[in-house]
């Protein structure tokens, strides 16, 4: 199986893009429902205020109508362009009089009233309000297709009915009607039309136009959409650099920590717990496909000597002296640690016995050859090397190490200063 390389700061925090990723879809999730839940609630306050107006328009227009029905119309002067009630003039009566000057007035009856003042307030306001009627008398009170729904619903028991409609080129409009009902007075008038007290007559129509409000409704929605992203973008952006900083401060402290626990402080080389496991690691691989591995100990000759003589300073010195020279002199796949005080533990994999040798020799030699110390305090130092090779028979690491102390062993018994194979 392939393994999958991970980028630098990924290294020891593979799972932490899954994290990453979760927390900024979290976040994203979070701000676009809070920007939902706001766009909502303004929408619904934009509509809540034009809902508002139209009930203040129908509690003007009843007033009015009640008015001007409490005093049985009023009479208004008969300026050119002022028209005598065609309605009344039709049931017989006579809507003028003449005022002993002269001046000619003629009555408007709520209705009429509430006609003209909706007319004047459309062409103001271009807020268009009427009263539309079941049955009507004239073709101004006749109901739209919009008014008859209401009028259905009214007749159903409703008290209000609104809608936002479009009005062909005239852009939107909110609609608001209320259910006017047959009162006893009504009757008057409105008999031959076959109602009884109680019954809906009609309703009161007002059409708000709109379109202002909704351009103001979707510059509202481009203004929280772009403040969502922009905000959503700024957040993840945040923790998406503040996560990464910190993956690449815990990878860096976790890569020193690991080199910590698997190097040796004072010679920079692999400790025993490393060096062992590499021998563990090779061990079975050559075990494996039957391929050659050496391993040679070597112990520093007298190293207490030299302790005692210049002292344990010096002494670490020498070692980390000893671990440079044998890895300079190592090929690229033989690996070096340091096992006890001033005892090292070479594993040379695909090596033959005699490669070992040869390298046990030559690194013994370029240890001797070397000086040691410090200013007027020079002085050489040897070593002494067991060296054995993986057989058939060995079953574990341990058989391998043991050959290798007791070649060592030798070395020192027959003098020091030498390699011993074993
Ligand atoms: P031999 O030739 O038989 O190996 O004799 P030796 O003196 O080298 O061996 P011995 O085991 O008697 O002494 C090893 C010494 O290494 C004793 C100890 O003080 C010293 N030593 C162990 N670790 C360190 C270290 O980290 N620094 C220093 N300076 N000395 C150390
Ligand atoms: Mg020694
Ligand atoms: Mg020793």
């Amino acid at each position: 199986m392939i393994k999958r390389v991970l980028p630098k700061p990924f290294q020891y925090f593979g799972n932490v893009r899954f994290f990453l990723f979760s927390l900024c879809l979290i976040i994203a999730l979070f701000v676009a429902g809070v920007f939902f839940v706001l766009y909502n609630r303004t929408n619904a306050l934009l509509t809540q205020r034009i809902h508002e107006q139209a009930v203040s328009y129908e509690n003007l227009i009843r007033h009015t109508k009640n008015w001007n029905y409490n005093y049985g119309g009023v009479y208004v002067e008969k300026r050119p362009g002022v028209e005598s009630s065609a309605y009344m003039l039709k049931l017989g009566m006579n809507p003028d009089v003449r005022t002993e000057s002269g001046t000619v007035l003629t009555i408007r009856n709520h209705a009429i009233m509430v006609d003209e003042i909706s007319q004047q307030i459309k062409r103001h306001e271009g807020v268009f309000f009427r009263v539309i009627s079941r049955k009507p008398l004239s073709e101004r009170n006749k109901p739209d297709i919009t008014e008859q729904n209401a009028l259905e619903s009214f007749e159903k028991g409703a008290r209000e009915f609104s809608r936002t409609e479009l009005a062909g080129g005239h852009g939107a409009f909110y609609r608001y009607l209320v259910p006017l009902q047959v009162e006893p007075d009504c009757l008057n008038c409105h008999s031959a039309q076959g109602y009884k007290a109680g019954d809906i007559i009609g309703a009161i129509s007002i059409s708000i136009p709109i379109s202002k409000l909704m351009s103001e409704i979707n510059a509202n929605r481009l203004l929280i959409s772009i403040s969502a992203i922009l905000t959503i973008g700024i957040l993840v952006g945040i923790t998406y650099f503040l996560t990464w900083r910190l993956v690449i401060q815990l990878d860096a402290a976790q890569k020193s920590l690991k080199k910590l626990a698997s190097t040796d402080e004072l010679t920079g080389i692999k400790n025993r717990r490393q060096i062992m496991k590499r021998l563990d690691e090779e061990f079975s691989r050559a075990s494996r496909l039957g391929e050659p591995l050496c391993i040679i100990i070597m112990d520093i000759d007298h190293f207490k000597k030299i302790n005692d003589t210049y002292g344990h300073p010096c002494g670490d010195r020498v070692l980390k002296q000893v671990a440079s020279l044998i890895t300079e002199n190592l090929r690229n796949y033989d690996r070096i640690g340091r096992i006890g005080g001033e005892e090292f533990l070479l594993v040379s994999p695909g090596s033959s016995i005699d490669d070992a040798r040869t390298l046990a020799e030559r690194l013994r030699q370029t240890i001797n050859n070397e000086q040691f110390g410090e200013g007027g305090c020079r002085f050489s130092i040897t070593i002494s090397a067991g060296v054995t090779a993986l057989a058939q028979a060995d079953d574990n690491v341990d058989i391998l190490i043991k050959r290798a102390d007791e070649a060592l062993y030798e070395a020192k018994q027959s003098g020091r200063n030498r390699v011993v194979i074993s």
